[in-house]
């Protein structure tokens, strides 16, 4: 499929003043009192780009805190008016655009559970049509990239040019040490695919917990994202929603400050030419993983051929558990992770599968 958008720049959207753009504030909106003490901090900060506060709550069981509703966009107009900075909140259907757009809301984002749903999708966007407005598309909580990149296009295809994404990682059945995996590799390919799209990394949901919002926030710059979304509320410990993740202002602060930001290109030389170097030094060596690839697979073909004239099965589970054993202990002893040692062998052993199969199966 044509995979095109057609997307505003973020350096000319009206809110962004440089990497990365910053949106903060509660998972939830609470209170006025809440609301007005987080935003005037935050403004005294000096680098919030956009407030954001949840007024309707996607939560995963009944009964928990579903969201003040539309109350809560009174907060969100007089902060705008009040103290000049633009306001972000999620929908998830026709009413809550329509309402959000009514008090002036600056920035309506899409919630994971919402953008795993087409047709939810598709009646927001109809419901955006004609309007201009910015529309940022976090990640459905499946890692599936096409249903990310459908969502992006219904809201695209209604006229939205300010269009953006938001990664926040991918639920697991699986107790991880994130709350959610971010399986970087994910966005990687968005930007790979779509370098105009604007990347924001929302740490707060990926990590679930505050300690792990500064390394998620140095990775995502490291990647050359845009910018960044995070919970930030003036007393955690009280939130009504997600108070493991929230930060104060003044701890959002001190993240922000020593967040390194590093550029995709320099004039310097020097660097040019050590970074040249470099990669070609990698190029040699994905050639050479190449290389192997292929002869390996030629030996599972000659497996494939003596297992056909002996009528033997492809899958030998004992030998696979040996092989991925002792890959592991060296792999893991030459300073690979886990993670990727299994990701890798995985994916070798199902080449090599498919590669017996087709010689098991010629005529
Ligand atoms: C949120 O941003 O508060 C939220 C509900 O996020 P997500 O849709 O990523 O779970
Ligand atoms: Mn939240």
């Amino acid at each position: 499929m044509e995979n095109k958008f057609e997307i505003n720049p973020i350096n000319r959207w009206k809110f962004y003043k440089g990497r990365p753009l910053t949106i903060a504030g509660p998972c939830s909106a609470e209170s006025e009192e809440q609301m007005f003490k987080t935003a005037r901090e935050l403004v005294s900060l000096n680098r919030v780009d956009i407030f954001r506060a949840g007024i309707w709550k996607p939560r995963t069981r009944p009964g928990a805190f579903e969201g003040v509703g539309r109350e809560g966009l009174v907060w969100l107009r007089d902060i705008k008016r009040e103290l000049g900075l633009p306001v972000a909140t999620e929908v998830a259907n026709s009413s809550h655009v329509n309402d959000a757009l009514k008090f002036g809301v600056d920035v309506l984002w899409i919630g994971a559970r919402t953008s795993a749903n087409p047709f939810a999708m598709q009646e927001i966007a109809d419901a955006l049509a004609g309007v201009e407005t910015t529309v940022l598309v976090k990640n459905p909580v499946n890692p599936d990239p096409e249903l990310w990149i459908g969502a992006l296009e219904r809201i695209n295809k209604a006229g939205i040019k300010n269009i953006g994404a938001i990664h926040r990682g991918f639920s697991a059945y699986e107790k991880t040490l994130y709350r959610n995996q971010p399986k970087w590799q994910i966005p990687i390919e968005m930007k790979t695919n779509f370098p105009e799209l604007p990347l924001i990394c929302d740490p707060s949901h990926i990590g679930g917990a505050r300690e792990f919002i500064y390394e998620i926030s140095q990775r995502s710059m490291d990647l050359n994202f845009d910018g960044l979304m995070i919970e930030t509320h003036c007393d955690p410990s009280c939130a009504l929603s997600d108070k493991n993740q929230q930060l104060t202002p003044e701890a959002l602060g001190a993240i922000l400050s020593k967040l390194v930001l590093r550029t995709p290109t320099s004039d310097n030389t020097s660097f040019v030419e050590i970074l040249a170097d470099l990669r070609s030094q990698i190029d040699i060596y994905d050639d050479q993983i190449l290389d192997i690839l292929e002869q390996r697979m030629k030996v599972a073909e000659a497996i494939g051929r003596v297992k056909k004239e002996n009528n033997i099965t492809i899958l030998q589970t004992n030998r696979w558990e040996e092989i991925i054993k002792g890959a592991l202990k060296k792999g893991l002893a030459k300073g690979l992770s886990e993670e990727f040692i299994d990701l890798l062998f995985k994916a070798v052993h199902q080449e090599s599968i498919n590669h017996q199969n087709s010689v098991m199966n010629e005529p």
